[in-house]
């Protein structure tokens, strides 16, 4: 396991059924689309979008429809804007597109910040992020085939519309939701799945677990984690670990609230998450300090910024995602087109020591390999609310069960950061409960209070 190639039960001659031809198109055919969608969006969200006639009125933009290729010539929007116009005009805002009664669903965002957002679906709305998602959980290897437990909720959080997913795919779902291990435990002994849903926060969780008290965890008929939610599936250090535990290949997806629960699937070649949302979303890549827009090509890191193409409640322009990636590649052996990223961290956590930028998953793939000394999990905790960082940099590592961990421990995982990352650092080892909790996303940076 762990090396790649094709999972267990995997037929090829099925795969891509649901949206063969966009998955697999040329980066030709893929524009010809996107600019045609693009063209009947457009034109809705000078229409209706209240929040967006504002917003282009004020940046100078004329009333005549903006071409895809000139797409960097429209204002970027962020998450606070999105807020704003929630606010300025509740429940829904000003961004709100359609009349009330045509909104079917609302999910709330889990406002990182302050109070939390909602987002308003249409029906139309709800089978594109359906259409999205089939794609990108299908990628993953998830077939009709296959049992799924999943420790995503119904809800409040936009991870629910997973359940809408699964039985598009025709898989059978074992729906548990979060913060219930027993229960998680229980599935999987009892062999009702092979395949689980889960935060890398909680994977790791379960791994950590089943090594101390179930020697034979390898031999359950698990067969396949997805992860989400949060970067993780994608660190070597944590992914071989819940591989070599549960016996299990690990995979990932990646999704953003605004724009769609799940944009992008790992396929069982594990080079990284495929952009799933050909037709439906156009994705740019921009730097993060700069904004300049970049290539979408091998090696090129920058923040990737999303514009809906088929979304009628909630349209999106230039929405800046917020997360840093890595493209891995623009081709791949499944015949995907999609290009592939790794998620390196979300642009808030990123930090500067000595002007050289870090992301917490850095420091999480060193302490990782500490293991089974600490559980894995880890956070920087930063003095304030800049950026620049001095050194020491303080890291906050979980170790496992009650103890305050091994004597030399700290300074073990110190030096190892130190030369492998050339700056210092103070680790500070934390017992397991002083994280919280563990079936939750794991905040890979705090800031200290007050
Ligand atoms: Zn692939």
């Amino acid at each position: 396991m762990g090396s790649g190639g094709r999972l267990p039960g995997d037929d090829c001659d099925r795969d891509w059924i649901w949206s063969r031809e966009a998955e697999t198109a040329s980066a030709q055919e893929t524009f010809g689309r996107a600019a045609q969608a693009w063209r009947a969006q457009a034109s809705h969200v000078q229409e209706n979008s209240g929040f967006y006639r504002r917003k282009f009125r004020e940046a100078g933009i004329s009333r005549s429809p903006v071409r895809l290729e000139d797409l960097p010539r429209l204002p970027f929007t962020s998450k606070e804007e999105l807020k704003q116009a929630i606010e300025e005009e509740p429940p829904f805002g000003s961004n709100l597109s359609v009349p009330l009664e045509r909104v079917k669903r609302v999910y709330q965002t889990s406002g990182t910040t302050g109070a939390p957002s909602v987002i308003a679906l249409t029906a139309a709305d709800m089978e594109t992020w359906t259409e999205i998602g089939t794609r990108t959980y299908y990628s993953t290897g998830i077939h009709d085939h296959h049992s799924v437990l999943s420790t995503f909720g119904a809800g409040p959080f936009v991870a629910g519309h997973t359940h809408f997913v699964l039985s598009r795919i025709e898989a059978r779902t074992v729906p548990v939701g979060p913060g219930d291990t027993e229960r998680v435990i229980f599935g999987l002994r009892s062999g009702i799945a092979d395949t689980l849903l889960a935060t890398p926060s909680f994977a790791q969780y379960l791994a950590n677990r089943l090594e101390q008290t179930d020697p034979e965890a390898h031999t359950l008929r698990l067969t396949h984690v997805v992860t989400g939610g949060e970067p993780g599936g994608g660190i070597p250090e944590v992914r071989d670990h819940i591989e070599a535990v549960l016996g299990a290949t690990v995979n990932e997806i990646m999704g953003i609230g605004d724009v769609s629960p799940s944009l992008f699937g790992e396929c069982p070649n594990q080079q990284g998450m495929h952009f799933s949302g050909a037709g439906l979303v156009w994705p740019e890549l921009v730097d993060p300090k700069t904004q300049e827009p970049m290539e979408i090509e091998s090696g090129a890191v920058g923040e990737l910024v999303y514009t809906s193409l088929r979304r009628e409640a909630m349209p999106v322009v230039r929405f800046l995602g917020g997360d840093i990636v890595r493209i891995e590649g623009t081709s791949c052996d499944c015949g995907r087109t999609g290009f592939r990223m790794r998620c390196l961290g979300r642009r808030d956590d990123m930090f500067i020591v000595r002007g050289v930028n870090v992301y917490p998953s850095a420091i999480l793939a060193v302490v990782g390999e500490f293991r089974p000394r600490v559980t894995g999990r880890a956070r920087v905790v930063r003095p304030d609310a800049g950026t620049n960082v001095d050194p020491p940099v303080e890291v906050e590592v979980e170790v496992p069960g009650d103890s305050a961990g091994e004597a030399s421990l700290a300074e073990q995982i110190e030096a190892s950061l130190r030369s492998r990352l050339t700056f210092r650092c103070r680790v500070e080892l934390l017992p397991e409960h002083a994280f919280g909790d563990s079936a939750y996303k794991t905040s890979l940076s705090v800031r200290r209070p007050g």
